[in-house]
């Protein structure tokens, strides 16, 4: 398996905590490096932009209000097998069906407030990278 890069958000439930060390040790403790990093507020074009894949679903609004509601985390994470990596590490989507060890088991509140965001395959993964990185900003 190749190296890849893959997209991962800190939501605004785990800046809120000041949990976002903890969140990076265990990405980085599984192997992947955080090559590129910004700590930003989502405009509501972007939050929009970034999730209209679920605008039909019944969630849709209050997500886009949720990743709005602080600042958010975006970092590219690169490492083998990185996409599926990132994945496992962060658990199933809703906290109380993650395995044990994973992120959103330790850290996730709800199944909206997860505290992390990771894409779900590589064609995604170059997609919602260039949503908020410019080639130059990755620094491996
Ligand atoms: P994942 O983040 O695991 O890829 P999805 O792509 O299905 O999950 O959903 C995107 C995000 O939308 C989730 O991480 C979560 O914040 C939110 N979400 C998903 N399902 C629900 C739901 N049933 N109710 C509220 N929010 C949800
Ligand atoms: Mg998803």
């Amino acid at each position: 398996m190749a190296i890849q890069r893959t997209l991962s958000i800190i939501k605004p439930d785990a800046t809120k905590r000041d949990v976002t060390g903890k969140i990076n040790q265990m990405l980085e403790t599984s192997g992947l490096r955080i090559v590129a990093q910004k700590r930003i507020k989502l405009s509501q074009d972007q939050a929009e932009g970034f999730y209209s894949v679920h605008k039909e679903r019944p969630f849709y609004n209050d997500l886009v209000n949720f990743m709005m509601s602080g600042p958010v985390i975006v970092q590219v994470l690169e490492g083998e097998n990185a996409v599926k990596l990132n994945r496992d590490v962060m658990g199933a989507t809703n906290p109380e069906e993650a395995d044990k060890g994973t992120i959103r088991a330790e850290v996730g509140l709800s199944i909206e407030a997860n505290s992390v965001h990771g894409s779900d395959s590589e064609e995604n993964a170059i997609n919602e990278i260039s949503f908020f990185f410019e080639d130059e900003e990755i620094c491996p």
